[in-house]
């Protein structure tokens, strides 16, 4: 059987999701953004932590971490976090892999939210879990690191097949498309996609996950690299990063 997910809400705005492979009986949960959400989602699930894949540093994705460690439980994190992320059992960076429930995940180092921020990759199941490094049309803030940082870690998912199923931290994706529609203001799938979104956003259904074939097609920090979106931010001709600063600085102030 393959790879099941279950995505749930917590915190104010985060998601949590837990993977699950049926044939070891393995379960994930990528990031521990509050203990009591992730118990009760393994409640709902039935399914059994074996595992805890952190993202990266903030205390929204591993505020739970202590209270869900056990010696059951294998904890993998980023090797660059190592500092400032306690309890890590398995360190990980650029182009490691490790196994889980079958799985040979592979690990892409995605800096700019955070120096240290990591993505998580299952090929075979098709899934990426991209923390805060790529929301549903929109990218995370640049806390530490440059507007080239994040270009480079959104081209490596990008460069997945565009059936890839992308999980995020947070439900931001509202304000995205609303901001979205005006950074690329004559993309016409766009446009489809916000009201789809305010229609999803208002019956309370998540817009996680999302693909990387509709991020490519909606998501403005990913599209820096076209005409249109350098146009609009009267940067035709510059580079994708100089764009995709562009994009991100008028984000912060949306
Ligand atoms: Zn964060
Ligand atoms: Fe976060």
């Amino acid at each position: 059987m393959s790879m099941q997910t279950h995505l749930f809400r917590c915190l104010s705005d985060n998601y949590g999701v837990l993977v699950h492979d049926p044939d070891s009986g393995e379960t994930a949960s990528i990031d521990v953004p509050e203990e009591a959400a992730v118990r009760k989602a393994l409640a709902d699930t039935g399914w059994s932590l074996t595992h805890i894949l952190i993202t990266h540093h903030h205390n929204d994705h591993i505020g739970g971490l202590e209270g869900l460690k056990t010696p059951d439980v294998t904890v993998v994190g980023p090797k660059k976090d190592a500092a400032r992320i306690s309890g890590l059992d398995v360190l990980v960076g650029e182009g490691d892999t490790f196994e889980f429930g079958g799985e040979n995940v592979e690990v892409f180092e995605t800096p700019g939210h955070t120096s240290g921020h990591i993505t998580y990759y299952m090929r075979n199941a098709g899934l990426v879990f991209a923390g805060d490094t790529m929301f549903t049309m929109g990218c995370g803030r640049l806390f530490e690191g440059t507007p080239a940082d994040m270009w480079t870690s959104l081209n490596k998912i990008t460069a997945l097949p565009a059936s890839t199923k992308v999980f995020c931290g947070h439900e931001y994706t509202l304000s995205n498309a609303r901001f979205a529609v005006t950074a690329d203001p004559t993309n016409e799938k766009l446009k489809e996609r916000l009201a789809e979104v305010e229609k999803k956003t208002e019956q309370g259904i998540p817009t996680v996950p999302t693909t990387v074939g509709e991020e490519l097609e909606t998501n403005p920090f990913v599209r820096a690299g076209t005409v249109e979106v350098a146009e609009a931010m009267g940067l035709a001709g510059e580079s994708p990063e100089k764009v995709l600063a562009e994009v991100r600085r008028r984000k912060d102030s949306f």
